[in-house]
């Protein structure tokens, strides 16, 4: 068999270890005479598969004891809404830090629910090509939070350092650069990321919330809302999504066997420098949009010297089984994906085939 070169920017590929563990259980779980999707979310079974993967979010990040590790459905989308819904009470009022399309959503969503600002912007003419400097953060000191998107990955831009919001709680948005690396998890009040990029398949969102913020949450919003309810029944409030987090367990541990996320970030910065390097070695052909310090190591956005010449050459990469490498449809563009489970081999063959195809073009 053949995989393919996965550069799609989310769903995206996940470690074939992991699929093939999946492959092997999927008839008969540690001999139960069955599949892990047709066990009882409240049996023995799958809650030892459940607490496992929370344990590894744990243990591979190191979450303080005093931060709950849950798992939402909904997509980072839910939590657009539930993040003020929870958060933001009448007469407060919550900073946006806006660098792409989806912290604009996450913005224009908790806008219908309570009072926004925007703290800072990068866009010019809609476009987003760096994150914003701490001296042009305008944060209002009394703000119930302030939110930003670690990771961009329409315009392939990344904070590569955290902004000093003073006392207010920060919350990010980590759905495609969660666990790429390490992070001091302290410094943040909450953090949510969908899987479907780093850590798994789609369908489950990871939070990470701080104890004391969740206790202190608005009490008069439905259950299913409240980052109380999922804290209280260990996410296990409704029927939890129990492939997508049986298979979070399967990466996750597969992760921490090769050497946790000491060696994801290693791997993730190797295959970053081979990709921009080969972009910045032809700047008659290849460009890079997004500013240099801004660059991110999940989505390496780049243009080809037309429109016409982007098509042919993502056509003729998916001859050759590399598949994703168009742009966001709202961009256009190149954008190579370049998430954990993407191997430096893809890479290095995605960076031969650049070298071909600017000679030939
Ligand atoms: N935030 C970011 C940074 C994303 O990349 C995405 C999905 N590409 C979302 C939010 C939305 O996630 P979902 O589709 O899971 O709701």
């Amino acid at each position: 068999m053949a995989r393919a070169h996965n550069f799609n920017a989310g769903p995206a590929g996940l470690p074939l270890p992991a699929l093939e563990r999946a492959q092997r259980e999927l008839l008969d779980f540690e001999g139960t005479g069955m599949s892990i999707i047709e066990h009882s979310h409240r049996g023995k079974a799958y809650e030892a598969v459940h607490n496992e993967a929370i344990a590894l979010v744990r243990e591979l990040l190191s979450v303080p004891e005093s931060y709950h590790v849950l798992f939402l459905q909904g997509g980072a989308s839910q939590q657009f809404a539930m993040l003020p819904m929870n958060l933001l009470p009448a007469g407060k009022s919550a900073d946006y830090i806006l660098t792409g399309g989806w912290s604009e959503k996450a913005y224009e969503e908790a806008g219908r629910v309570g009072t926004v600002r925007v703290a800072a912007t990068t866009a010019v003419d809609k476009r987003y090509t760096r994150i914003p400097r701490q001296d042009e953060l305008t944060l209002d000191p009394a703000a119930a939070y302030v939110h930003m998107t670690s990771n961009n990955t329409l315009f392939g831009t990344q904070w590569h350092w955290l902004p000093d919001v003073g006392s207010a709680p920060l919350i990010a948005d980590m759905s495609s650069d969660f666990m790429w690396r390490r992070f001091d998890v302290s410094k943040f009040a909450l953090v949510y990321a969908g899987a479907q990029k780093n850590i798994g398949p789609s369908g489950v969102v990871v939070v990470l919330a701080k104890k004391e913020l969740i206790d202190g949450a608005r009490k008069d919003i439905p259950t299913i809302f409240r980052y109380a309810t999922h804290a209280a029944n260990n996410s296990l409030y409704n029927t939890a999504p129990t492939f997508s987090i049986y298979l979070i367990r399967n990466v996750l541990s597969y992760t921490k066997e090769i050497g946790g996320l000491d060696e994801i970030e290693r791997q993730n910065r190797k295959k970053g420098e081979l990709l921009y390097a080969a972009i910045d070695q032809n700047p008659d052909f290849f460009r890079a949009p997004v500013e240099r310090e801004s660059r991110s190591f999940m989505n390496v956005v780049f243009r080809l010297p037309s429109e016409e010449l982007e098509k042919r050459f993502v056509a003729e990469a998916a001859k050759e089984r590399m598949v994703g490498l168009a742009g966001h449809r709202s961009t256009g563009g190149i954008r190579a994906s370049l998430y954990n489970a993407v191997p430096f081999s893809s890479v290095k063959r995605l960076v031969d085939f650049m070298k071909d195809f600017a000679k030939r073009a």
